[in-house]
């Protein structure tokens, strides 16, 4: 279905026409000049404690950044901000120019193009894998969607890797395809942007490098943001990594770069003498 007329040149169509999806309502996403998360001095206290404290962070559109941090550091708070589910006291947070994030509730922010996959698969999804376990319900769901949608399904099941498991109950995967899985449940509403909070958690080393695979091919088309601390999964993504710690950036950059940091050497060393004795280890393999 073409577009009526041609939308100005820095205007970018959500790519959910190119799935055949349809449009999306709300604003059209401007990514300006290919920045396309602006976040700026975002603080959010709780009683008083600095979740994050003046955090300023920009993600490019295509890009794949990885979040790393000690525990507490404000990693899962920022993506709270982000989608909506909390709301700071101080700063901004833009998705490209003009989509106001604090503005917006949290379905408004899922319908303008975020999509967020939680540390723990949320209530809801082990409801859907339920059912899925329970019988065999694919063949009627199937059996009523329409042509473009079949094409989808199939075509986030080639991007996740489990078309040759399709006809198996969703219950009955691994631990790294429900993870996948999950992942294909936020690619089937093709948002620009992926929030992904530990997803190998509990995986296998071959799943971990397999979920690398999968993350590499999705960055350019979905912009993403992996949270994790497992330092060999973010080593082995090798791409842009930023550090937070106690609700800032402490610092930004390629993972041989960040991990001579004298700076981050000492949070995660100090860290450890605080009763993680791993991660003292964790920045070189
Ligand atoms: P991370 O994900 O980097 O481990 P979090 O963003 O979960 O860190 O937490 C940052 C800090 O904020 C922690 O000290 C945590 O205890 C605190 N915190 C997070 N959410 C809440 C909340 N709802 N109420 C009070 N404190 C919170
Ligand atoms: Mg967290």
């Amino acid at each position: 279905m073409p577009l009526p007329s041609r939308p100005p040149a820095h205007y970018r169509k959500v790519d959910l026409m190119q799935y055949g999806f349809g449009q999306v309502q709300g604003p059209v996403l401007d990514t300006g000049p290919g920045t396309i998360l602006y976040i700026e001095d975002l603080t959010v206290s709780f009683d008083g404690f600095k979740a994050l404290n003046g955090l300023t962070l920009y993600v490019d559109d295509g890009e794949l950044r990885c979040l790393i941090g000690p525990n507490g550091a404000g990693k899962t708070t920022l993506m709270d901000v982000i989608t909506g589910k909390t709301r700071p006291q101080r700063g901004t947070a833009y998705f490209g120019h003009n989509i106001d994030l604090l503005s917006l509730s949290e379905p408004e922010i899922a319908t303008a193009g975020i999509g967020r996959k939680f540390q723990r698969p949320t209530v809801f999804e082990h409801l859907w894998l339920a059912l899925h376990a329970n019988k065999a319900v694919w063949p009627t769901l199937v059996a009523r969607l329409g042509n473009e949608a079949r094409e989808r399904i199939d075509e986030v099941l080639a991007t996740i890797g489990l078309s040759s498991v399709r006809e198996r109950r969703a219950g009955a995967l691994a631990h790294g395809q429900k993870q996948w899985l999950e992942i294909g449940m936020l690619l089937m509403q093709a948002p620009r942007l992926l929030l992904l909070d530990e997803p190998v958690a509990g995986m296998t080393h071959q799943e971990i490098e397999h979920t690398v695979a999968l993350l590499r091919s999705l960055a350019g088309r979905h912009t993403i943001i992996v949270v994790d601390h497992d330092m060999e999964f973010v080593r082995s993504i090798g791409r842009r990594v930023t550090v937070l710690h106690e609700g800032r950036v402490l610092a930004e950059g390629k993972m041989q770069d960040v991990q001579q940091n004298p700076k981050v050497i000492e949070v995660y060393l100090g860290d450890a003498a605080g009763g993680d004795p791993g991660r003292a280890h964790a920045l070189h393999p």
